[in-house]
């Protein structure tokens, strides 16, 4: 067997210790004698790993008691038509959305199903390559909320302050969840798709502050509405077992890292790297992020000459080092750094880039 470094944007790496504790767990989870996959959702062995995985989260994002966490399905895209369900009250109304990115323009899309919406701010004429100053914003005076995507996985631009708002923010987090520590009680609603930093697809993690909650449409599809899903601890319906058992698996690991701060740190030295590499390669390599809008998550560069594109894919994968592809709306090649891409791994990407340049 050989593990290779996965540089997919999602579903992504995941830790290999948890991968192995769950393997070895397949069969017989919990003394139960059977998998996790094979019990009930209602039984008091998952339950209690359920319970577990939330206050793990809780802890590692210091989430404060007046928020939810819901374990729910759908992925984040669920959400870009949850959030305006959940938080309008009286439909149509209206909602702020800061547009920097292939996401938040879904999200918008969505929102737009049911709300009226206001762009605060827009890059996509640019292709994406900064986050406008908080004083660029046209904020409108009736907004609900107002929705920013902290990290824009295609792209790779991100978020690296968060702007005074007078009406909740409510941020799609499914890229940047658990790489940066921040403050839950300057959002309204956190909403992340788990298979990027926390596990595999299919569950999705919102946070949600209590006042938030119980607005819901009586029209709209119930498994929707945030209140349901508090009051039935995320179990109103079968929940994604194993994803959420192996969400609390990584809870656990990022605990026994040193916690999201710790995190944190390595995050921050592993995207420092990658760009210093990038920026100092004499224009073989460029990432188009301006400087102080760059990912430390997803990290795109393209070649100084996109006819060695598949020559650098073909090599990259035969090194070990799979999924570099970028989207094809920015096209050459996105490293993605998640929480359980180690340093070596990025330096083995870097060593890869010199060696490619120094032979083409
Ligand atoms: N938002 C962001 C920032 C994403 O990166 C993605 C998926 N890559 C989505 C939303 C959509 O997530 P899902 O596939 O879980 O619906």
């Amino acid at each position: 067997m050989s593990r290779i470094f996965n540089f997919s944007a999602g579903p992504a790496a995941l830790p290999e210790a948890v991968l192995r504790q769950v393997q070895a767990e397949m069969l017989e989870w919990d003394g139960s004698g059977a998998s996790v996959m094979e019990v009930s959702h209602r039984g008091k062995p998952f339950m209690q790993a359920a319970a577990q995985a939330e206050q793990d989260l809780r802890d590692l994002m210091q989430i404060p008691d007046n928020y939810k966490v819901l374990f729910v399905q759908g992925g984040a895209t669920t959400q870009f038509s949850a959030v305006p369900l959940n938080l309008i009250g009286d439909l149509p109304g209206q909602a702020d959305y800061a547009h920097t990115g292939h996401w938040s323009k879904k999200a918008i899309a969505d929102a737009k199903r049911f709300t009226k919406v206001n762009v605060v701010c827009d890059t996509s004429d640019e292709g994406y390559k900064h986050v406008p100053a908080a004083n660029e914003w046209t904020l409108s005076d009736e907004a609900a909320y107002l929705h920013l995507t902290p990290n824009e996985t295609i792209a790779g631009v991100e978020f690296a302050w968060l702007p005074d708002s007078t009406v909740p923010i409510v941020a799609d987090m499914s890229s940047t969840i658990l790489s940066r520590e921040i403050d839950v009680s300057k959002y309204g609603v956190i909403y992340a798709g788990a298979q990027k930093n926390i596990g595999p697809a299919g569950l999705t993690i919102v946070i949600v502050r209590d006042d938030l909650i119980g607005n819901f449409p009586d029209n709209a599809p119930r498994l929707l509405d945030y209140q349901v899903m508090a009051d039935s601890d995320s179990m109103n319906n079968t929940p994604p077992t194993f994803a959420w058992y192996l969400a609390g698996k990584v809870f656990a690991w990022l605990k026994e890292q040193g916690g999201v701060g710790a995190m944190e740190e390595l995050n921050r030295i592993k995207a420092e790297k990658l760009y210093a590499y990038i920026d100092d390669s004499d224009g073989y390599y460029t990432n188009p992020v301006q400087p102080n809008s760059r990912s430390r998550m997803n990290v795109p560069f393209i070649l100084h000459d996109n006819s060695l594109d598949a020559l650098f894919l073909e090599q990259s994968h035969a090194a070990g080092l799979h999924a570099l592809k970028g989207h094809r709306s920015v096209g050459g090649m996105r490293a993605s750094i998640y929480n359980a891409m180690s340093i070596d791994g990025v330096d083995a990407l870097i060593d890869f880039m010199h060696q490619f340049k120094a032979a083409n």
